[in-house]
């Protein structure tokens, strides 16, 4: 919201009260003095005036997870368990799920309440890759790497998905590193060279790597370089 719109949304503020404040430099964001009366400021910052305070900072959450099996990647549901039941209920405000797993995926999955930083992960035009490592129900021919660079035909989008890396890891497994995140994309991907896959764990979203150290269920914070990644 504009900063003029924080002040003069406040009982007795004008907007030509707001901004003469603001003008005349008594407006903090944060720790510091704003003239831009058309600053853009997120819920995430403390707005005062005058020392009182207009907008206070609504805490900013990004959780990394290590999601099990059998989980939902839904912030609720009627009939499933979701990944929430796994988090904190005192970080649930606004929390949603930035690029979900299938309910029987497992591996990284990042959730925030700051819904403008998870458009930057998963929006399709800016490409993050994302890395998993999948078995699979027969063998991988040599050509399924061939096709993956080539784009798969996904006939009820009407597109082609943009170029895949397979890396051949053993005779049913493999590393897959997607540009998009489609529904059902890798498990789509291989059903259209005739396989299936039978497992399917994701390892990373551009440099944010499922930390070793976290057990099956158990999340943390991202860290600052994590969260600056994007
Ligand atoms: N692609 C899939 O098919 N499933 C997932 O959970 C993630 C990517």
């Amino acid at each position: 919201m504009k900063l003029s719109r924080i002040l003069s949304n406040h009982n007795g503020v004008s907007r030509k009260q707001a901004n003469a404040s603001i003008a005349a430099g008594k407006v903090m964001v944060d720790d510091a003095v704003c003239r831009e009366a058309a600053c853009e400021v997120d819920r995430f910052s403390t707005v005062t005036c005058h020392g009182r305070v207009f907008q206070a900072a609504e805490p900013a959450h990004y959780l990394m997870l290590h999601k099990p099996p059998g989980y939902l990647s839904a912030t609720e549901d009627k009939v499933h368990k979701t990944v929430m039941a796994l988090i904190d209920p005192g970080l649930h405000k606004n929390l949603h799920i930035a690029g979900r797993l299938d309910r029987a995926s497992t591996g990284l999955l990042i959730l925030t309440n700051d819904g403008t930083w998870s458009r930057r992960l998963t929006e399709p035009q800016i490409r993050v890759p994302k890395v998993y490592r999948v078995t699979t129900a027969s063998t991988i021919t040599p050509e399924t790497a061939e096709r993956f660079a080539e784009g798969i035909w996904f006939e009820f989008e009407q597109l082609r998905t943009s170029p895949a890396r397979l890396e051949l890891l053993g005779a049913q497994t493999a590393r897959v590193t997607i540009y998009e995140g489609r529904y059902h994309q890798v498990k789509r991907m291989f059903h259209a060279v005739g396989n299936r896959i039978t497992t399917l764990h994701r390892e990373s979203m551009g440099n944010i790597h499922l930390d070793d150290s976290l057990t099956s269920g158990a999340y943390r914070r991202l860290t600052k370089m994590e969260i600056s990644s994007f």
